[in-house]
């Protein structure tokens, strides 16, 4: 069974009597003492909430509103915050935003890091973190710090310029931490290299990308879903690959249909949003995420019967609107491109002008590429232009988007 199960389990207190019901009476019970507490110690929930409210009954709190008035938001003296972190989004609208974190939602986060990551490393091992920095509770060093506890070492070469760098790095690694796109071109330049595992993180991780680096490396391949505004974990890939094991002690996930705002029925796509069960510095509750997946309610077979959450299809920001028909997305493309053998990388940008859409697509490989599949997907009134040249994803080290010029 996934260790987060077993985590989920000590950590509520349930033990033998976890299961889906248990839990969601408990998570009942911890929902109302965060909203409580959020009430009390944060001026933007003050006027917001009511106690007593159902989960279904609350508002949204939406990105904007954290990003106008992050102060708000805050539970604690700035004197007990822990770390804060500033992010800027890379979407149309410049966002920035402030998250802060106490002591405590940090050792939660290591806490659950620490069972996420049993799964596919075992103690005596080696891992490598081509994420983040080696700052002080920087994600990466926070992850460094939850594999010490399970006995595993771990570097984190921080700073990597080209994809040469990260192959030096990740050379005697058993389990290697990264990007999708990063990590797919790193398979690609040496096939020889045999980690047991591999975790994708940081990025949607399209399924031609996490087969493609199972065939070339022969290792099991594990994804991730986090968010800097939840302590960066909220859910992780079991030995079954069917759906991520959610962070059921700390977090409420929903699944809401944006058309009506009502929660989606099981397995019913729809934006992820999540509610905060043990924050301290800043409480969320019904944050929306902007991510699409779904809900899966039956159990694992793993043997965990508790709800996980499907793959994270993308971004709603992602689409770019080509006429009243048809968008755009560099998720699906992903999985056009990246599903060619021949493709090491590529980034796309397109450029639209009155008269015209025109979608360059900067592609390495090792031949031309056929891209009849590709060109079915692509609306009528969009040309597509292609470029052979080297596209090493470590001289940009952003998330996946369409540049749009
Ligand atoms: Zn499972």
């Amino acid at each position: 069974m996934s260790p987060v199960e077993q985590w989920i389990a000590e950590k509520t207190g349930l033990n033998d009597n976890l299961s889906a019901e248990s839990l969601r009476a408990w998570q009942e019970t911890q929902l109302q003492k965060q909203i409580q507490y959020a009430t009390n110690n944060s001026s933007f929930y003050r006027e917001k909430l009511k106690p007593y409210s159902r989960l279904t009954e609350l508002p949204f709190t939406h990105p904007s509103e954290l990003v106008a008035q992050p102060q708000a938001f805050l539970c604690i003296p700035q004197h007990q915050v822990a770390r804060v972190v500033t992010l800027s989004n890379s979407g149309t609208t410049p966002l920035r935003k402030r998250i802060f974190y106490s002591t405590n939602d940090l050792s939660n986060t290591i806490d659950f890091f620490a069972a996420g990551m049993k799964t596919m490393i075992q103690s005596g091992n080696h891992a490598c973190i081509l994420l983040s920095n080696r700052t002080e509770n920087s994600l990466a060093s926070l992850l460094r710090q939850s594999l010490l506890r399970i006995n595993v070492s771990a570097d984190i070469p921080g700073t990597l310029r080209s994809a040469d760098e990260a192959l030096n790095a990740v050379q005697d690694a058993d389990c290697i931490v990264g990007m999708p796109s990063e990590i797919l071109y790193l398979s690609c330049l040496d096939k020889k290299l045999r980690p047991k595992s591999v975790l994708l993180a940081a990025d949607i991780a399209p399924q031609a990308v996490i087969d493609r680096i199972k065939e070339n490396w022969q290792c099991d391949v594990f994804t991730h879903y986090g968010h800097t505004e939840f302590g960066y974990g909220c859910a992780v890939d079991c030995n079954c690959h069917d759906g991520l094991h959610i962070r059921h002690a700390d977090l409420i996930i929903e699944i809401i249909k944006p058309e009506t705002m009502q929660p989606a029925l099981d397995g019913q796509k729809g934006e992820v949003v999540v509610t905060t069960l043990s924050n301290e510095a800043m409480p969320l509750i019904r944050y929306r995420t902007g991510q699409i997946s779904h809900l899966i309610n039956a159990p694992c077979k793993c043997g965990s019967s508790l709800p996980r959450l499907g793959k994270i299809e993308g971004r709603y920001q992602d689409f770019f609107p080509v006429n009243n028909l048809s968008s755009l997305n560099i998720h699906e493309l992903d999985e056009i491109i990246f599903s060619n053998h021949l493709v090491r990388s590529y980034f796309a940008s397109l450029r639209q002008d009155e008269s015209s859409s025109v979608l360059m697509l900067d592609i390495e490989s090792e031949k031309p590429v056929d891209i009849s599949v590709l060109m079915n997907y692509i609306p009528g009134e969009i040309q597509v232009k292609i470029n052979y040249t080297n596209a090493d994803p470590f001289a940009r080290r952003i998330k996946r988007r369409v540049f749009v010029n």
